[in-house]
């Protein structure tokens, strides 16, 4: 399994206006760029992934969970993406509760979201000065990796997510757009799966 973890630091954890992702939801039109980014490929779903998204623009935080293994009629475009999240939602209840196939929600903060990602995967946390990706692609297993909205990590959670992290990974000097930064990871990942088969 591949993993993908997006703090969304504006982004808000009740329904919102489809029409405006980018403001009053809080930028969640990055959430929505970031799922398609992890899980579609052309004409076809990565069925090996999972992204979740913890959304931190209300109290208490909301966690979203998206299994491409299990999505049904979801299409890559934000406004669909948003309102399959929408729905989601609506459901307020405490535990990861389903909404839509492979859409789940549970309410969570950071510390739980954390510990309960470090039982099943291996915590990489994507940042602009840490180690090349390259260098270590052939060590990854179960890989999750951690990444920032727009505003990055906040110091709190920067400071839990390298306390489980087993490296800080870098893709490149340059500072890219989230969605763009799971994209690339993908690209290297796939890379060096494909050249040893
Ligand atoms: N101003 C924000 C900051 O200083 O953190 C920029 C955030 S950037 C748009 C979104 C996220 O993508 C970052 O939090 C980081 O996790 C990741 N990122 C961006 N460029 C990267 C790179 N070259 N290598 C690894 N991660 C990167």
């Amino acid at each position: 399994m591949r993993g993908f973890l997006v703090i969304g630091n504006k982004a808000v954890t009740e329904p919102f206006n489809i029409n405006d992702l980018p403001g009053s939801a809080g930028r969640m039109d990055i959430m929505c760029r970031c799922i398609a980014q992890a899980l579609f490929i052309s004409h076809g779903v990565r069925k090996d992934v999972e992204i979740y998204l913890l959304l931190c623009g209300g109290t208490p935080f909301r966690a979203v969970r998206v299994c491409g293994g299990e999505i049904r009629n979801m299409a890559p475009d934000e406004r669909n993406i948003a309102g399959l999240i929408r729905k989601a939602l609506k459901n307020s209840s405490r535990r990861w509760k389903r909404s839509s196939p492979g859409i789940y929600t549970a309410t969570m903060d950071f510390d739980e979201l954390i510990n309960e990602l470090i039982m099943k995967y291996s915590i990489y946390y994507l940042r602009e000065d840490g180690e090349k990706i390259q260098n270590v692609v052939s060590d990854l297993r179960n890989p999750l990796f951690v990444l920032g909205d727009h505003l990055g990590l906040s110091h709190e959670m920067e400071k839990v997510v390298l306390k489980h992290a087993e490296k800080v990974l870098s893709l490149s000097k340059v500072s890219y757009q989230a969605d763009q930064c799971i994209l690339i990871t993908h690209y290297e990942l796939d890379k060096f799966e494909h050249e040893i088969m």
